[in-house]
């Protein structure tokens, strides 16, 4: 059993994260059509996670016997001209994802819901990481991207990223 607010929340934020996985797509067009195919992979996995974690949610509900309601999914509307654009976008998307995630948290805290707590523990902890890898991201352009020997090279690097599916032991 869920308290009402705590559940529509959580319904909420099964769609939020659909959108995340729908933005890290766009952004993954938009690295392609710059020619900057690493970057693009990087973004494909971080898609998928993002999906993984709208499951999570979802399947959370389900655990509780609530109804998922799934609504329809915003578009993508961050205006993207050069790639800073999608880095800096994806660090200020995932402060605005730490603040939803909290705000379910300060509710469940409120309700004494410590389940709801312990089962949020491990998103908290991703988005420290999410944090910090876009954070990185930015850096890493700032230091290196700003010739075409750097760019290519961090690149490279982005495209070693490997999806592997989320491990629940944070
Ligand atoms: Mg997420």
């Amino acid at each position: 059993m869920l308290n009402k607010k705590i559940a529509e929340l959580i319904n909420d934020q099964v769609n939020k994260e659909f959108y995340s996985a729908y933005l890290y797509l766009d952004f993954a067009n938009f690295c392609d059509d710059e020619g900057l195919d690493g970057f693009a992979n990087w973004y494909e996995v971080q898609a998928q996670e993002e999906r993984d974690h709208a499951m999570m949610f979802r399947n959370y509900l389900k655990d509780n016997g609530v109804k998922v309601t799934l609504e329809a999914i915003a578009k993508p509307d961050k205006k993207l001209t050069k790639v800073m654009d999608a880095l800096q976008a994806g660090l200020e998307h995932e402060r605005y994802v730490t603040s939803l995630i909290n705000n379910i948290y300060h509710e469940a805290f409120a309700e004494k819901d410590y389940k709801t707590m312990q089962f949020l523990d491990w998103f908290i902890k991703e988005q420290l990481e999410e944090e910090k890898n876009a954070d990185d991201l930015i850096k890493k352009m700032n230091t290196f991207g700003s010739d075409a020997r750097g760019l290519y090279l961090l690149n490279q690097e982005l495209a070693a990223r490997v999806y592997t599916a989320p491990s629940t032991n944070k």
